[in-house]
């Protein structure tokens, strides 16, 4: 199904409020997987009693319209106009009630977005405008009304009836068929609208809130996986118990519902009490499911739960503001994860989440502020700037308040805005207002794009025990802005003395010293800050708990980056410290590399990894992160021309290099870890599991890891084991791969999410071979072009994870790329829009890879009727 021709780019400043107040939306549906027959009844009321007549505009999309009332009248097609996807009935005076009836056909909708069948049951997605392709209506989320929903379907083909709110009727009649009735009593915007209707089993729970109403938890998935729900389950229940104690939120109705699915274009949707999940961030035992899985089911179950406050309860009042909710509520997930497992590890992983796919976004073609301008096709805009940026900007609200000023702000949120669908300007005013600070330079981190670099520079005059820190900010033109501003930093220091030791901090002009972090505030392009009473030249500890999302450019000698990484309190610190050691030592192999001088590992890299590898103290999953070498698309990132085969080259290098210096350290710590006790599912477990894991990688370079990583695999009883070993396998080129493989393939070759893992396995292998793999794998009966989760495991992985694979220097990569992404558009545009953007950074490359991607990109746009989706981004990518 197409969507039809490039779209109209659409202003933020354009914005203009609904002159109508709808007052109750009543729908009923007639449920089939073939046509649903869908009634729709709204009223519509003035917002201005002495208004002039206004158009009544509505939204849809491929819907064949049965019938259409206004005050009982019949509309013909004079009495309206369509245009795109709107319909518009012109100079009405009077508050009215509309009625329509329209067909849809969801068993052919391979788009995902509206309703929809998977498997054995039929679902909805809505966010952000899929509800126009339910039923004629005002689809945009600054109008909000109450739903009432008919549900009525065969009984035996759809026994389980399924929306928004509390179930308030149902019955059954004599030809096999059945209805369920649903009132959802809080006001919301269309995209919150949910219905599912199929055979589906349930696991059940229930949770009573502070003030004490009983909720019931129910879980719904397809009868197969019944036995994968608990941990899911128990993620919610703490979700709810943590919303209470940390930002003062109950739920606030009696039942609530996540529905999963395997055939889903996003992570998981929201709906007012109906989440709609991924399987993904369901479904979880030890034997199918990684660490990794379990983290991101308890990071993804908490953020829908917390959009029940912010996103539902205060929505957006356009498509612009998305930041609003998404900003929000990934940084109450970050907090939620933080509290649930390691504070310190969950802030690495958000770190280098942010460098890895948002930095990337503000040096592309699609550079935006987190609150765009303008868009074409907003689905286009549900990215890492507006969810983990966002994220950053309300995290840099709490480093500047602190939690009490914070949560001041989040009251006063509420206070103002329970019900309505606001700006992100009104979420500034609340926390200004109830802190009583001017906040209004803060706000331009709203309307800037770009990643800010920071350059500093420091003088220590040892005859004065003083030393002067100088930062300048500046923030790179992006593709969208020339001229940027200067921005609000909060700047979190400490320093060290080389015996790694916390010095006092007094600022000149201060009365006396404080030990430990200090948090200033940068506002200027320049600043100085003078410290005193300073005995010795100190180790800067910048930005700690990476307090402001900039790029941090110091000039540190080997020597304090050890320090850094042997000695600070600040995890983040030191993790980063051993990233710079490492992308330097990395980086400048792979120059020796292209000059054809050999390759050498550097002392100080070495020495550091031994110091971790000697540390029995830390948290071994920090221990772990630290030992995680930069990936090949950061190391990208740091060059003017990316070398893809050099940095390639000199990462395994330097990889092997260490495991070859240190194979006694790293097989003392494997052994140390690897004790045979039986899976848990603790944060410890998990920790020790991390390090264990990066020891075996490390080891498979080594004659001595593959019986190791046999032996892994053969006596693991969980997939985090499992998968390490045969990832390593895999990776090393091992004979032992392939009938590990056919062996893991015989074993879940029905299970459709652990066949996800076996695809990415086999496409993230570097080399240009690799797209004969990915081209055979797509013709394995597991594999379906149709299924979100699947392109993104194999096409997706190939072409965003696997640079040597992708960017084959004859182009091979590039070519099977474009195909699928015009196969996909004919699909489903917004998969293949995210697909399309694996050649956003096609100028970073050498000529002939630029020449090649270019090609491709021109390829795509030149389909006939190509989506508005792909249109987009390619177009951008082209200009
Ligand atoms: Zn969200």
């Amino acid at each position: 199904m197409k969507e039809g021709s490039a779209r109209k780019v659409i202003y933020r400043k354009d914005y203009k409020a609904y002159p109508w107040e709808v007052n109750q939306l009543d729908l009923y549906f007639e449920i089939g997987s073939e046509t649903t027959i869908v009634r729709a009844e709204m009223e519509f009321l003035l917002k201005e009693v002495d208004s002039a007549p206004q158009d009544i505009v509505l939204n849809g999309s491929n819907l064949e319209l049965v019938s259409m009332t206004l005050n009982d009248r019949a509309l013909s097609a004079a009495d309206y106009v369509i245009e795109d996807e709107t319909l518009t009935i012109p100079d009405v005076s009077q508050n009215c009630v509309l009625k329509t009836e329209v067909r849809i056909h969801p068993g052919s909708n391979s788009a995902l977005e509206g309703l929809y069948l998977s498997g054995e049951f039929l679902l909805t997605q809505c966010e952000a405008q899929g509800f126009r392709k339910i039923t004629w209506f005002p689809d945009r989320p600054d109008v909000m009304t109450t739903y009432r929903v008919t549900l009525e379907a065969d009984q035996s083909a759809f026994p389980v009836l399924l929306s928004n709110g509390n179930q308030v009727g149902s019955g059954e009649s004599a030809d096999g068929r059945h209805w369920v009735c649903w009132e959802d009593p809080f006001p919301k915007p269309s995209y919150l609208f949910a219905l599912v209707a199929g055979q589906l089993a349930l696991v059940e729970d229930h949770f009573i809130t502070r003030s004490g109403r009983d909720v019931a938890l129910r879980i719904y998935v397809e009868a197969e996986n019944i036995d994968r729900c608990e941990h899911a389950m128990e993620s919610l229940i703490n979700s709810m118990r943590w919303d209470e104690n940390r930002f003062d939120l109950e739920y606030d109705l009696d039942i609530y519902h996540i529905v999963a699915t395997n055939d889903f274009n996003m992570g998981a949707m929201e709906n007012k009490s109906l989440n709609i999940f991924n399987s993904i961030y369901v479904l979880a035992r030890p034997d199918t499911a990684t660490d990794a899985d379990y983290q991101g089911i308890e990071g993804v179950i908490g953020h829908e739960y917390f959009h029940n406050w912010t996103g539902n309860r205060v929505t957006c009042q356009d498509w612009f503001q998305l930041t609003l909710k998404e900003g929000l509520t990934v940084f109450r997930d970050e907090e939620f994860s933080a509290d649930m497992q390691s504070r310190a590890v969950k802030r690495i992983r958000v770190v280098r989440g942010l460098r890895s796919r948002q930095f990337p976004e503000d040096d592309g073609p699609m550079a935006h502020p987190i609150r765009p301008d303008h868009y074409a096709e907003i689905n286009n805009f549900y990215t890492a700037t507006v969810y983990q940026k966002g994220a950053t900007i309300i995290r840099m609200y709490h480093t500047l308040l602190g939690e009490t000023g914070f949560q001041k702000g989040m009251k006063l949120y509420f206070e103002r805005h329970d019900g309505q669908a606001v700006t992100c300007d009104d979420f500034l005013a609340a926390m200004a207002d109830a802190n009583n600070i001017n906040l209004d330079r803060f706000g331009r981190w709203y309307s800037q794009s770009g990643t800010p670099q920071v350059h500093v520079s420091d003088h220590y005059d040892a005859g004065a025990q003083k030393y002067r820190l100088t930062l300048r900010q500046h923030t790179p033109a992006t593709h969208d802005q020339k001229d940027k501003q200067p921005l609000v930093l909060p700047f979190a220091l400490g320093l060290l003395t080389a015996s790694g030791d916390e010095m006092p901090l007094q600022l000149e002009g201060e009365a006396e010293a404080v030990t430990g972090t200090r948090l200033l505030v940068m506002q200027e392009e320049q600043e100085e800050f003078i410290f005193v009473g300073v005995s010795e030249d100190p180790v800067p500890s910048l930005f700690r708990d990476y307090s402001a999302p900039v790029k941090i450019l110091f000039d540190y000698s080997p020597e304090q980056l050890a320090t850094l990484i042997a000695y600070d309190s600040d995890a983040y610190v030191r993790w980063d410290a051993a990233q710079r050691m490492a992308v330097n030592a990395i980086l400048e192999q792979c120059t020796r590399h292209a000059q054809g001088t050999e390759m050498r590992l550097d002392a100080s890299l070495l020495k550091a990894f031994r110091g971790i590898l000697s540390d029995h103290q830390a948290d071994p999953a920090l221990l772990a992160e630290a030992m995680t070498l930069p990936d090949e698309a950061y190391l990208a990132d740091q060059m003017d021309v990316v070398d893809v085969d050099g940095i390639h080259t000199a990462r395994e290098f330097i990889k092997k290099a260490l495991a070859r210096e240190l194979e006694v350290f790293f097989a003392e710590r494997y052994t140390g870890l690897n004790d045979g006790q039986s899976y848990q599912k603790t944060a410890e477990a998990m920790a020790r599991r991390s390090l264990k894991n990066i020891c075996m990688s490390y080891l498979l370079e080594t004659d001595a890891g593959e019986s190791l990583a046999v032996a892994q695999l053969e006596s693991s009883d969980n997939m985090t084991d499992t998968l390490a070993a045969l990832q390593g396998l895999i990776l090393t080129g091992s004979p032992r791969a392939e009938k590990a493989l056919s062996e893991f393939e015989g074993k879940w070759q029905s299970d459709a999410l652990v066949m996800d893992k076996w695809f990415v396995m086999q496409a993230v292998k570097p080399g240009k071979d690799t797209v004969n793999t990915v081209r055979k794998l797509m013709d394995h009966p597991a594999f379906s072009i149709q299924n979100p989760n699947k392109v993104r495991a194999l096409i997706g992985v190939f072409a965003m994870l696997n640079p040597t694979g992708f960017h084959a220097a004859d182009g091979s990569g590039y070519a099977f790329h474009a195909d699928r992404v015009i196969e996909l558009d004919g699909l489903n545009p917004q998969i293949a829009a995210r697909m399309a953007s694996a050649f956003n950074r096609w100028k970073r490359y050498d000529e002939g890879r630029k020449e090649l991607m270019k090609t491709e990109l021109q390829r795509i746009a030149s389909v006939p009727d190509l989506s508005g989706d792909v249109s987009e981004i390619v177009n951008n990518a082209l200009r």
